[in-house]
């Protein structure tokens, strides 16, 4: 991970310097490193790397490997105060190091994303930890254009999925990832690809998001003030704002429906001032911004209704819903983002969708129209040196190779040899 204050220096450095590389290699650059000569005086350990099969546990990789089951018992009981090693998930990779008599001298098991366990042979016996596990981060630059969605965009495995909703995240105050997106809007992120023995393995925080979203341009640089990371437009403004774009989180959606690729809301713009979104049934409405409920239940033709109270006299409506969510009551308070329902067809609807609307003073406004309230913009005394970092990202995202997330999916790997590392650990 990138330290706070150095990490931004860092971040500089090595996007400036990362021109030199994009002009050396293309992306079929083939890796042509020999394997080292081995030196015959080393003691010869060899090294098992794989992942737990379904149906695997450690008991028959070891007879698998012709490894000692007595040395399985004794790591079972050095691991046992730390981790208890019988718990072995499919999928979950790990490493043993053995000697030239198949005794393990050391062994490695990936608990989940962000820690491994680490068994090692000592003197008189085994002892293990918990370490944190020690990916080594590289910038990865990726691109993608909108066909339908996002996700359709990216790709439909796990990692794809997470990089699609944390570029929503991002830019959620400004795009409505469900329904905003056109045919032909195009994206470039620079994001940390975290490796574990020179395999990709999942992304880490995106650095920086260019978008073309229906012909107008989005930017977002990842810049550390105060020991607090946040993203700014090429201004130093903060992304974030006080309201949310849309009651209808691409997060939340994405992760409730993850079973089919497209999810259709439509939106639907109706001359009494709010919003329609047709949406499923059971569909996740959101608070679009912190405030407290001032009205939470059944009321005419809006049917199941919550009613938020904000800063500045602002209200928002979210009507028709199928279902409450629970605790959200008259005089809670609520923060942006919140699940306050589901979309459904209760009071006046013909069929599922949820009625949105924005309130000043009780009277209703158009939310396209309202100027937002924006988060805190970076220090005068950092713009320098976020005009320093934003000026580096520019030349990375002018001149840079950026890898078509869908088109050349085996070239995730690759942009390895193309990015740099950003911490070394
Ligand atoms: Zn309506």
């Amino acid at each position: 991970m990138i330290g706070k204050k150095a990490g931004v220096a860092f971040a500089i450095i090595f996007l400036v310097g990362l021109f030199p590389v994009y002009q050396l290699f293309s992306p079929h650059f083939s890796k042509t490193e020999e394997p080292e000569p081995s030196v015959a005086s080393e003691p010869a350990l060899k090294s098992i790397e794989s992942s737990i099969e379904p149906g695997e546990t450690l008991f028959s990789i070891f007879q698998k490997h012709g490894l000692n089951i007595d040395e399985l018992f004794a790591m079972k009981q050095a691991a046992a105060s730390v981790y208890r090693l019988r718990q072995v998930h499919p999928g979950q990779s790990y490493r043993f190091v053995v000697d030239d008599r198949n005794c393990v001298s050391a062994f490695t098991y990936q608990i989940n994303d962000n820690t491994e366990l680490k068994i090692e042979r000592q003197e008189d016996g085994f002892s293990a930890q918990k370490c944190e596990t020690p990916y080594e981060s590289r910038a990865l630059t990726i691109s993608g254009q909108i066909e339908e969605t996002l996700v359709g965009a990216l790709g439909a495995s796990k990692e794809d999925l997470s990089l699609a909703i944390s570029l929503s995240d991002i830019l959620a105050w400004d795009i409505d990832f469900n329904v905003d997106l056109r045919k032909g809007d195009s994206f470039k992120v620079i994001a940390e690809g975290l490796y574990l023995n020179g395999e990709f393995k999942k992304y880490g925080k995106i650095l920086a998001i260019e978008m073309i979203n229906d012909g107008r341009t989005h930017k977002a640089y990842l810049f550390d003030q105060n020991g607090r990371s946040d993203y700014f437009d090429p201004d130093g403004k903060s992304l974030r704002k006080a309201f949310l774009k849309a009651p209808l989180s691409f997060r939340r959606i994405s992760s409730s429906f993850s079973h089919s690729r497209r999810h259709p809301i439509l939106r639907i713009h109706r001359p009494h001032h709010g919003i329609d979104y047709a949406a499923p049934t059971g569909t996740p409405v959101s608070a679009t911004a912190d405030g407290r409920v001032t009205f939470s239940g059944y009321k005419g033709q809006y049917g199941k209704l919550v009613i938020l109270s904000h800063r500045n006299g602002m209200q928002t409506y979210y009507g028709h819903l199928s279902r409450i969510a629970p605790g959200v009551g008259a005089g809670k308070t609520v923060q942006q983002g919140d699940l306050m329902g589901y979309v459904g067809m209760t009071g006046l609807a013909t069929g599922p969708h949820l009625h949105y609307e924005m309130r000043q003073n009780g009277r209703p406004i158009n939310p396209a129209r309202f100027k937002m309230e924006a988060g805190p913009a970076v220090a005068k005394a950092s713009m320098p040196e976020f005009r320093q970092l934003a000026a580096a990202v520019d030349q990375v995202f002018a001149r840079s190779v950026f890898y078509s997330a869908v088109a050349a999916k085996d070239s995730r790997s690759d942009a390895g040899d193309l990015a740099f590392m950003l911490s070394s650990q």
